[in-house]
């Protein structure tokens, strides 16, 4: 069947009042942007919902597409055509007929063009009718029907419609503003940075390494997991800053039990001025409850304290089987078990403090001078722009 257009249903952006044409105006140049590849189509945005043109397009690789688009509930394929009885009845007969396997079928009309003077009862009754008297072993099935035909009578023309395609839903990625997500090389961080789009929140992220007792590697695997991130909304600055020299201070003056809470208060403190810098709000973290040693209450509390920026944690109340469920549906997990050293576990003391005392850390803060570190350490920071790679792009061509 050859279907010209795709219909984009919003769902939750339909609730949010006056911020609605914020959302839309967000979701249509979101879908732009990950459709630019087929230069035929158009996107037309109306207030309650948004038509693909397809003009000649194959709709099964951009469908594909808009499946990972934030802020998508529902798709269908749909014919639209004028709106009068005669041209309705030709297509969706032609839409049942071109349908393969289709033994029932059942018509739902609905008619918010209310200048159409047939109403939408009767239309089911006259449409329904005409398709059983053109065709030979079809029959109407109300409840299980091998084809749902909705026939979306508006203003403007009629749209025949058959099945539902779920979306990705949450919300357009841009639409919630920007954070800084602490992205290590593990598991948690990039499932975080993901849930996080999917309210709508545009991603940068930081990375803190150790060369060169972390390897060229461990710093691809990170780009690696920003690129499928970026996957998401269009493109993903990273932050990589080379720690080695501050841990290593830490490792030498500060008692072992908490070098690992000093390390992540220096983290968040670097994260925090980044994120001043690129005018960033927020922070996000991968951390969830009583994980680790770090992520304790005592921990978080200790760690916390040395931003007043809100702090995401999308993974707080999940378990691991949860989260390592969402990063295999998102293809991170794999790489995210690539073996390559973290900073964070080469330095990593053999006992940490599982409840360090807030007054302790700072006593022992007190004692290194490590504003002139983190100076040079900020200075040094090395920025990359990662967008969707063109294999990625390729292998959509090639499904065209
Ligand atoms: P992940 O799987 O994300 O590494 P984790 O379970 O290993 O998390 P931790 O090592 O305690 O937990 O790290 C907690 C959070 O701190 C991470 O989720 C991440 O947001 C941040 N983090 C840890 N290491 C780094 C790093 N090298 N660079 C940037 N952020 C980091
Ligand atoms: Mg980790």
């Amino acid at each position: 069947m050859q279907y010209d257009h795709i219909v984009i249903r919003y769902g939750e952006l339909t609730l949010k009042g006056r911020n609605r044409k914020l959302f839309t105006t967000q979701l249509a140049q979101n879908v732009r942007q990950a459709l630019r590849h087929f230069p035929a189509i158009k996107v037309d945005k109306k207030r309650d919902r948004m038509y693909i043109v397809l003009n000649g397009e194959n709709p099964e690789p951009i469908l594909e597409r808009c499946i990972k688009i934030f802020g998508i509930q529902n798709m269908s394929l749909a014919i639209k055509v004028a709106n009068n009885e005669e041209d309705i009845k030709e297509q969706a007969l032609k839409l049942l007929t071109e349908t393969e396997n289709v033994q029932t079928f059942k018509i739902t009309t609905k008619r918010s063009n209310k200048d159409f003077p047939i109403g939408s009862q009767e239309f089911n009754h006259i449409l329904g009718g005409y398709l059983l008297a053109n065709t030979e072993n079809i029959t109407v099935d109300v409840h299980q029907p091998d084809l749902e035909i909705t026939v979306d009578i508006r203003t403007e023309a009629t749209y025949l419609t058959s099945k539902k395609i779920q979306g990705a839903a949450g919300l357009p990625v841009g639409s919630s503003g920007k954070s800084l997500l602490l992205l290590s090389g593990g598991i948690d961080s990039p499932v975080a940075g993901y849930l996080a789009m999917k309210r709508g929140v545009q991603l940068e992220a930081i990375h803190f390494y150790s060369p060169p007792y972390t390897s060229e590697r461990a710093k691809e695997k990170v780009l690696d997991l920003a690129e499928k991130l970026s996957f998401y909304g269009h493109s993903v600055k990273v932050h990589i800053v080379p720690f080695t020299a501050l841990q290593q201070k830490i490792h030498r003056e500060i008692p072992h039990g908490y070098s690992m809470t000093v390390m992540r208060r220096m983290m968040m403190r670097i994260s925090e001025a980044v994120a001043k810098k690129e005018g960033i709000l927020s922070l996000i973290t991968g951390e969830s409850l009583g994980q680790v040693a770090s992520q304790t209450m005592e921990s978080m509390h200790a760690i916390n304290a040395v931003t007043n920026y809100p702090v995401i944690r999308p993974l707080v109340a999940m378990d691991k089987d949860e989260i390592i469920n969402i990063s295999e549906q998102i293809n991170m997990y794999d790489i995210s078990i690539r073996p390559y050293e973290d900073c964070c576990t080469v330095f990593v003391p053999k006992a940490p403090k599982t409840k360090p005392r807030l007054e302790k850390v700072e006593q022992f803060e007190a004692n290194i001078a490590f504003e002139k570190d983190m100076e040079e350490l900020l200075e040094a920071i090395e920025t990359v722009e990662i967008e969707v790679k063109d294999k990625q792009q390729q292998a959509l061509d090639e499904l065209l």
